[in-house]
């Protein structure tokens, strides 16, 4: 095995120098607390970075991350992501979730090729969180529209994206958040090659690569995910026999 060094060399260097820029804001977030303005909830692949996607600095997001970006639906064995969303909402009171998907996503390709993950069984039960989103793809999801050039685990991660907005329904923090006008659901995607952050549009049905322009606009055309994917969390959350949920969206929605 390799030795340490290349290792720590990093935190060497940030103790040594680097953290010199950045020492009165940690102090001051040492001082006062954290206030982040949102949960960021991303896949664990090395190759997308938060804090440099969002150009954003330390005590900004709450950061949660696991493999394939995913959110088990209320009430499942793992408890993980439950427990993130319920202290980021309720105790730091976080306005934003944001669910980030990426390009060439390893997650999204074994459960898209149904690979066998007998050898780590772990992985296997946790991707089954994807089942739904691979379910929606399938059988034509008209929620994500998608350059006919993209590949085939890209569109299934786009649709997963979306997905898990239903699944993040089914938590009590998150309905009453939304039920409140507290709390806000984006859905974003980093395509990796072309170092672009994408945001959800729900009335083009479709991630824009976002820039100035459209952050301007987001007043008369909100990027957050509502009533159209919402309408679809309805019909699950009733199929589920969570029909507090169920009713919690159609109020929601002014159906
Ligand atoms: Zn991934």
């Amino acid at each position: 095995m390799d030795d340490l060094k290349e290792f720590l060399q990093g935190a060497a260097k940030f103790n040594d120098t680097e953290s010199l820029p950045v020492k009165p804001l940690l102090e001051r977030l040492a001082r006062e607390g954290q206030a982040p303005e949102a949960l960021f909830l991303t896949c664990a692949d090395s190759r997308v970075d938060p804090l440099l996607i969002m150009q954003a600095q330390p005590g900004d997001l709450f950061i949660l991350r696991n493999i394939g970006n995913l959110v088990p639906k209320i009430n499942s064995k793992d408890s993980s992501v439950m427990a993130t969303v319920e202290y980021s909402v309720g105790a730091l009171g976080v306005k934003t979730i944001a669910i980030c998907g990426h390009s060439d996503c390893g997650a999204m390709k074994a459960v898209l090729s149904k690979k066998d993950l007998t050898e780590m069984p772990h992985a296997k039960e946790w991707l089954a969180a994807a089942e739904q989103s691979t379910a929606n793809y399938e059988n034509g999801y008209d929620q994500v529209q998608f350059e006919s050039d993209l590949p085939e685990h890209d569109k299934l991660s786009k649709v997963n994206v979306v997905t898990q907005f239903e699944n993040l329904l089914t938590y009590p923090a998150v309905r009453e958040g939304i039920e409140k006008n507290t709390l806000r659901l984006i859905g974003m995607w980093f395509d990796i090659g072309n170092a672009t952050v994408e945001v959800y549009d729900p009335t083009r049905k479709t991630f824009i690569p976002i820039d100035q322009e459209e952050v301007e606009d987001h007043k008369k055309h909100p990027l957050t995910v509502t009533a159209s994917v919402l309408g679809s969390a309805v019909a699950c959350a009733a199929w589920d026999g969570h029909f507090d949920a169920a009713l919690t969206a159609v109020t929601m929605i002014g159906l």
